[in-house]
């Protein structure tokens, strides 16, 4: 095998294995024989392009990975940018009218909840009470 196709499978069986969010940097550090940045983006352009890793990004250029056998659910803060995934899926119903509306056969999906999480909610509160104070 290749080093080029050595990383892809490494890359590919990881996210099958954690259903996390990965990034490019944390990747190369993690992957066996250290590829370097460039050769790890590459992987990720590949893989991603043959749908057997799927992409996210929130807030701004920087792009999340994971698994292309998942849908991605995902929480977000807007205030500390804490990103959290959930297995919970909502979405059987809206497939289902998609469907039939559209005539579209489904294949995947990313759910995106942006709010403020409990820690910064509290610190919000507590800043609007002292300026009202
Ligand atoms: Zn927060
Ligand atoms: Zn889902």
């Amino acid at each position: 095998m290749t080093k080029a196709l050595t990383t892809e499978k490494s890359i590919e069986k990881m996210m099958d294995a954690e259903f996390k969010l990965f990034d490019a940097a944390g990747l190369a550090s993690l992957l066996p024989g250290k590829p370097d940045l460039s050769t790890v983006y590459r992987a990720l352009k590949r893989l991603e392009q043959e749908g057997r890793i799927n992409s996210v990004s929130f807030f701004g250029e920087k792009k999340y990975y994971y698994s292309g056998k998942e849908n991605g659910h995902f929480l977000i803060c807007r205030e500390c940018h804490e990103i959290k995934m959930f297995p919970h899926c909502p979405s059987k119903s809206i497939e289902k009218e998609l469907k039939e509306e559209f005539s579209y056969t489904i294949l995947g999906h990313k759910l995106l909840f942006s709010g403020l999480c409990s820690d910064c909610a509290r610190a919000l509160a507590k800043r609007k009470e002292r300026s009202q104070g």
